[in-house]
């Protein structure tokens, strides 16, 4: 041994790949071959029940028996994960036979090819190899994901980003958009949510895209800290900061937003919690469509989800809540521009978690009891939920508008409504 390793990047679209064993090391190898394209064919008596899974649903080829020697043929790459040294030697030598390479999980001395420590960032693969130390692999690994992760790798500004406009784009079939999307350099927007608060809480994808902007237009909610980790060539547009009123201001971002990106600029609308929830993305992504930028959207955590679930709230429970329903409290209940049937809520039994809500508590609790919820019904309010400065409090629909009015509890904050609220011992919020 000791020569070094030839590092290769396989393109196995369409070719067979053959699995010897049904087991943890299989589950783990066998989900990057299907990403890869190959045809996955497992040989092994038993499955666990996650590559069960995949055989059902069509996705890979399950021989249940021990291994023949003959199962190596018409094979590209074989991947021995079976604990058996006797067993994995058979297919070792099997594949040595027919010159085919072999991975072997038991033992990387006896392997033909190994597999690297991995990282994928958009369209860019990093493999890792550690000299036969999976651990120095994984820890170098580690390093460059977080950098990436951080954009101080800049690996993803190149002109083929994995994600430039995906089929799902908002814009599809607009007339204008086809020349764009043949050109994947060309500017864009992409509403990205950023999550409740908690800077971890953004997807990876949302991170990702982050750091690959040219301009950032952020919202009042997102967390700071996301902001910090910006390259200082990164135009941030401050959107809260834009005077005029909010029909004008939202106007005031559509055309920033449309402006950068006509400029071939990358742009990410940065949202608080997910973009499409009381987040007036979709009137961002009309604009975007109507001018011809190719739009996407990355999902966020909701806050609605999330600011309960750290005050120790599950917003449905077995027995208690088969469902809940999220609504805005910015007009008031009698106001005749709500779409909010508020006698209707009130006769659910479910879970109501009501957003903007603060300024009108009072009446949306008065309504919902006057309408048949009753005043006992468990209700929390939870203030800058999931950040390092959540409060939260706990009362009845009765008592939570005066309980909320004594506590001063200040926008940002959800109000929840329903038996989840009393549901765990409160040693589970934070
Ligand atoms: N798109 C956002 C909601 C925007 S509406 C999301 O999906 O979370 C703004 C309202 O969301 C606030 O008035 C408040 O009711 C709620 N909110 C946002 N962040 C919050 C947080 N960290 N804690 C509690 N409520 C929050």
């Amino acid at each position: 041994m000791g020569a070094n390793p030839y590092p290769l990047g396989l393109r196995l679209a369409g070719h067979r790949v053959l699995m010897v064993g049904g087991g943890a090391v299989a589950t783990r190898r066998v989900p990057a071959l299907l990403d890869a394209g190959a045809l996955v064919e497992v040989v092994s008596p038993e499955l666990t029940p996650a590559l069960r899974a995949q055989v059902d649903a069509g996705r890979v080829r399950w021989t249940p028996r021990t291994f023949e020697p003959a199962d190596v043929d018409g094979a590209w790459l074989v991947q021995v994960a079976v604990d058996d040294p006797i067993a994995a030697e058979a297919v070792s030598a099997a594949a040595l036979d027919r010159r085919v390479f072999c991975v072997r999980a038991d033992d990387r001395i006896a392997a033909t090819a190994w597999t690297p420590a991995v990282v994928r960032h958009g369209a860019v693969t990093v493999a890792v190899l550690g000299g036969g130390d999976p651990h120095r692999a994984v820890t170098v690994r580690d390093a460059i994901r977080d950098r990436l992760a951080d954009g101080t790798l800049p690996a993803g500004r190149g002109s083929l980003s994995s994600d430039s406009v995906s089929p799902d784009s908002v814009a599809e079939g607009a007339g204008p958009n086809r020349a764009q999307r043949s050109r994947p350099t060309a500017g864009r927007v992409v509403l990205v949510g950023s999550g409740p608060g908690d800077p971890e809480l953004i997807t990876v994808k949302g991170r990702r895209l982050l750091a690959e902007a040219d301009v950032v237009v952020a919202d009042r909610l997102v967390p700071g800290l996301l902001l910090d980790e910006l390259r200082p060539d990164v135009e941030l547009v401050d959107a809260s900061k834009i005077p005029y009123g909010p029909s004008r201001a939202q106007e005031e971002i559509n055309r920033i937003l449309v402006d950068r990106a006509l400029a071939g600029a990358f742009v990410v609308r940065l949202k608080g919690g997910d973009p499409y929830v009381f987040g007036r993305g979709g009137e961002e992504a009309l604009a975007c469509a109507a001018a011809g930028v190719p739009v996407t959207v990355v999902p966020g955590v909701t806050s609605s989800i999330a600011a309960p679930a750290l005050a120790g709230i599950p917003v449905t429970h077995r027995g208690v809540a088969h469902e809940f329903t999220v609504v805005s409290g910015h007009l008031p209940p009698d106001d005749p521009a709500s779409l909010v049937d508020w006698p209707a809520l009130a006769r659910l039994r479910g879970t109501l978690v009501v957003l903007m809500g603060l300024k009108n508590l009072p009446a949306i609790a008065a309504t919902l009891q006057a309408h048949g919820r009753p005043p006992t019904t468990p209700t929390a309010l939870v203030q800058e939920g999931t950040t390092t400065a959540q409060r939260s409090l706990r009362a009845t629909l009765g008592t939570i508008a005066d309980a909320a009015h004594t506590a001063r509890i200040r926008p940002p904050a959800v109000v929840i409504i329903g038996n989840v609220v009393t549901t765990l011992p409160t040693t589970t919020s934070t």
